[in-house]
């Protein structure tokens, strides 16, 4: 079977309703984020939707060095912190859990159970100016898709869908799929829409058609993306598919930033951390290399 657009993000317009989407398809660049660390399948479905969210919103920066982060803080839930960023294609992403009480509640835990009195931030920083956009949503709803459409209703006054979806196939390995579709009636810049009315006709169309996207062909790698897309608005005069993005997991961890931090510590503590060959070994919580500083150097 031929499979297409794996690790890939397709940014398409819909000019006479003023809609723009994004669709993405997530796969092994999922299964190398996954594998950093052993996650139970609920955490693994979790980070997968993560991903492809930050994969969505980040493909939609025009200033190619920005990036855009999702961080999860949370209170009382199975799950300590998720965090995802993107930046130029490239995404990374971990969760730290509480494996103990995840293995208490059952298989598929509901977003209150994973995040508690959650909260989703958003965070676009911007390469050429040097700003900093941050809107924190509540996790209270049924998913994580659900969260990042009110951030865009509420913080940005931008009707947003959101469809995310994971699929895991007979050899282990996960396809992730989403679609991503606003209404931007003032264009694409510009962030002060301030008369944006929420129950425009021509945006309610595009939206009903896009919840009917089905997860399963999102992550169906025998579709192409542009397929599905064509498919989904195929009575549209006009719809413009842009350049595909190609995605892969980056990190940014490097011995010498790990090793600056490190020499932040007084030398007591830092010998406090150090193994018996005098090495403070640390672990990347994204990708889960490890960097082994010897003491000595870490306190230069
Ligand atoms: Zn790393």
């Amino acid at each position: 079977m031929e499979q297409h657009d794996l690790d890939t993000a397709l940014g398409f317009t819909i000019p006479a309703r003023d809609a723009r989407g994004r669709i993405v398809r997530l796969g092994p660049v999922l299964d190398t984020i996954l594998a950093a660390h052993a996650y139970p399948r609920a955490i693994e479905a979790l980070l997968a939707e993560a991903l492809t969210l930050a994969a969505l919103i980040g493909s939609t920066l025009k200033d190619v060095g920005g990036q855009l982060t999702l961080q999860a803080q949370t209170q009382g839930g199975v799950v300590r912190l998720l965090v995802c960023d993107y930046k130029g294609g490239e995404l990374r992403g971990y969760v730290d859990y509480d494996a103990d009480r995840l293995a208490e509640g059952p298989d598929a835990p509901t977003l209150f159970a994973l995040f508690g009195t959650g909260h989703l931030a958003i965070t676009f920083d911007q390469a050429t100016t040097g700003e900093r956009y941050q809107g924190i949503v509540p996790l209270d709803g049924a998913s994580l898709a659900e969260a990042a459409e009110r951030y865009f209703v509420q913080s940005e006054q931008i009707p947003t869908l959101v469809r995310l979806g994971i699929a895991r196939r007979a050899d282990g390995s996960h396809i992730a799929g989403g679609l991503f579709l606003q209404h931007l009636p003032e264009g694409e810049d510009g962030r002060e829409r301030l008369h944006t009315q929420l129950d425009h006709p021509e945006w309610e169309h595009v939206a009903a058609l896009g919840a009917t996207m089905g997860i399963d062909e999102l992550a169906a790698p025998e579709i192409p993306l542009e397929v599905l897309v064509w498919r989904l608005f195929n009575e549209e005069d006009e719809v413009r598919v842009q350049p595909s993005t190609a995605l892969s997991r980056g990190c940014r961890c490097s011995p010498d930033y790990i090793a600056q931090v490190l020499a932040k510590f007084p030398a007591d503590e830092q010998a406090a951390m150090a193994d018996e060959s005098g090495m403070i070994v640390v672990d990347c919580a994204f990708c889960a290399r490890k960097f082994p500083v010897p003491v000595a150097i870490a306190a230069d």
